[in-house]
């Protein structure tokens, strides 16, 4: 596996993968890797003949300075990881090739970027759009692999993809989650062991509204049941639990309507925020 940090190198490896025709599959990621980003990778080795996966902590989608310099990060044990999995290169670029200077120009990505995650970290969407842009940029693959978990970010790029006119195939991968349920992410190392017990619980309410939203009529009456479930767990706070319609990301007040519905929480343990979701009709 190639370890390139500087453009002209990325730039030389791209040409000759492209001169061989290889089709190129692009896995962006922050780091810290866990099963799901590993998964993410796998379906990238399917479909794709070779696979970069970048590793950026991106400071401009953190909206708190604490929470960027929290954010984990163990760069050596990623590496290994990643040549393990048959990655072909891994891009980790410094903050200064990615943002020479600071940004002047602010995209702003609509309606969808300013609601639930965009609306409680605000210029976080504005962030991770303009990273992926520039990600898709440099690396010009023909694929790109996104976890479900970040379903509004999944969302939104795919709204990015259409209207800047991107040719690059997006795939969504499914939540992996650990036994407990608890979706895997980067943050989890931030939780104690009892931690990720109450985080587990995340899920759990999910799951039992997953198996009883159809005795419902009104998206408000299982949100409220939900949040009662969420308010009995010690050290479980829960910062939003929204009911959408799972295309156009709109709330929906119904639940008989027929469409395609999803519920997104955000919640915070020690002081760690998580985010998960799940699709309550497909
Ligand atoms: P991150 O490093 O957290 O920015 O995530 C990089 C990519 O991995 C994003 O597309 C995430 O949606 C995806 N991802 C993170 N956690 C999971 C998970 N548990 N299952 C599937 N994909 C994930």
């Amino acid at each position: 596996m190639l370890n390139v940090n500087k453009l002209t190198s990325l730039e030389e490896e791209l040409s000759k993968a492209s001169e061989k025709g290889m089709k190129i599959g692009l896995v962006p990621t922050m780091g810290a890797l866990h099963n799901g980003h590993m998964e993410l990778i796998k379906q990238a080795r399917m479909h794709s003949d070779y696979v970069i996966v970048s590793i950026f902590i991106n400071p401009l989608q953190f909206n708190q300075a604490e929470d960027f310099m929290n954010y984990p990060s163990n760069l050596l044990k990623d590496s290994d990881k990643l040549k393990n999995a048959g990655v072909n290169l891994l891009f980790n670029p410094d903050a200064k090739l990615i943002y020479p200077k600071k940004p002047s120009v602010k995209i702003d990505f609509g309606g969808l970027s300013h609601k639930l995650e965009g609306r409680f970290r605000l210029g976080h969407f504005e962030g991770v759009g303009l990273v992926v842009m520039k990600l898709f940029n440099l690396i010009k693959p023909n694929v790109a692999f996104f976890g479900l978990k970040d379903l509004q970010q999944f969302v939104l790029i795919k709204h990015i993809v259409k209207e800047f006119s991107y040719p690059i195939k997006l795939e969504g991968i499914p939540t992996v989650r650990g036994e407990n349920g608890l979706a895997l992410s980067s943050r989890n190392t931030l939780l104690s062991p009892s931690g990720i017990k109450i985080a587990a619980q995340i899920y759990k309410g999910l799951i039992w509204a997953k198996n009883n939203f159809e005795t419902f009529h009104a998206s408000e009456a299982l949100k409220i049941q939900l949040n009662n479930f969420y308010q009995t767990q010690e050290g479980l706070s829960i910062e939003y639990c929204e009911v959408l319609n799972s295309n156009t990301f709109k709330p929906l007040k119904s639940l008989q309507s027929g469409k395609k519905i999803t519920l997104c929480v955000a919640a915070y343990v020690e002081g760690v925020r998580l985010i998960d979701n799940i699709f309550l009709r497909e």
